[in-house]
């Protein structure tokens, strides 16, 4: 048994999935007559309350084309420090878009309204012209936090006062939903667009939607295509993206309770320093100075547990839809072990 904790990207399809999968109706998406990508679209955008969704080969894809619709060269971009889009997009924010980012200094990955008003630059020739917003929920560098309704209603508050385009890297955001009492269309009225995906905790092998009103999508197709992302039987994919809407949203929740009860077992061990608060499915410990992570890395590997060193001394876990209770426990025993 292999039980790897490196990420929630790396669940691969059930049995339900790939009948799903099989026996989806296909056709050439970029001729716009795919049955179940424009099924897939719909059901997403209805679900968030948005015009329309635009299916994409990844994460990175759907932000990127976000980013290059919602700023000119040399605009600047308002987010997190520990911002997915800053930190693991090799840089597509200048390379797409020659665009820049200010990076702010938030809570836990969360800024705040204030902020956003401090770092907005005034309109002089001299000055990068601030044109987006972008936060993440839940933030995954920052160990898996979520915003409040209320954070992101304050945001999207300042940003139309500012008329900053305002999007959300949701890369995580049914992981936020499932534990808090916001739903997807309430987070869908703040947003000029959002970016979900399906292949984290949904447990779909790939796929990620990009939302927004009609007009928004339209040239997003044109800049997919431009990006290369422009698929043809990609029903394929998009009925493991429908099967995985329908069946493991709600069972969030376990990935949740695990990540949390794991987080209780490596608070107490003595060669953990600190280990971040766990709102979702994310751990992120400290090894003790002393520790050197990648032997203990090693050591997890020597008992078939995969992980990954996150910086300096931090080590972080992911659950996921294949990370089970028989897995938790014996994660547990080669810890108090090591
Ligand atoms: C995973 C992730 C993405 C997208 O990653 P891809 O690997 O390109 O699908 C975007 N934002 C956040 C916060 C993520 O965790």
């Amino acid at each position: 048994m292999i039980i790897d904790l490196r990420s929630d990207t790396v669940t691969k399809p059930s049995k339900g999935m790939l009948d799903a999968m099989f026996n989806a109706e296909v056709g050439d998406d970029v001729f716009g007559e795919e049955p179940t990508v424009n099924a897939l679209e719909e059901k997403v955008a209805k679900l968030f309350g948005k015009e329309a969704a635009l299916f994409c080969p990844s994460g990175t894809m759907t932000n990127q084309i976000g980013i290059k619709l919602h700023t000119q060269p040399g605009d600047e971009v308002l987010c997190d420090a520990t911002a997915h889009i800053y930190n693991y997009e090799g840089g597509g924010i200048s390379f797409n878009s020659g665009a820049q980012a200010k990076l702010l200094q938030g809570v836990r990955g969360q800024i705040s309204a204030q902020q956003v008003v401090e770092n907005i630059n005034p309109n002089y020739d001299w000055l990068t012209r601030t044109s987006l917003v972008c936060i993440e929920n839940t933030a995954n560098k920052a160990g898996g936090s979520y915003y409040s309704l209320q954070q992101m209603q304050e945001l999207a508050n300042v940003c139309k006062e500012n008329k900053l385009n305002y999007h959300l890297d949701g890369a995580r955001i049914f992981n936020a939903i499932i534990e808090n009492d916001y739903t997807p269309s309430d987070i869908g009225k703040l947003f000029d667009s959002i970016s979900v995906c399906l292949s984290k905790g949904l447990g779909a092998p790939v796929g990620s939607l990009l939302l927004g009103d009609k007009e928004f999508i339209r040239k997003a197709r044109r800049v997919r295509k431009v990006f290369g992302g422009g698929m043809r039987q990609a029903g394929y994919l998009a009925a493991a993206g429908i099967y995985a809407l329908d069946n493991n949203l709600t069972r969030l929740k376990e990935d949740h309770k695990r990540a949390k009860q794991l987080s209780v077992v490596i608070n107490g061990l003595d060669y953990v320093d600190s280990v971040l608060p766990v709102d979702t499915n994310i751990i992120i410990f400290n090894l003790k100075e002393n520790i050197r992570p990648d032997l203990f890395l090693q050591q997890l590997a020597s008992n078939n547990i995969k992980a990954t060193s996150f910086g300096k001394q931090a080590i972080r876990f992911v659950t996921h839809l294949d990370f089970t209770d028989e897995m938790l426990e014996k994660v547990e025993n080669t810890l108090k072990n090591i």
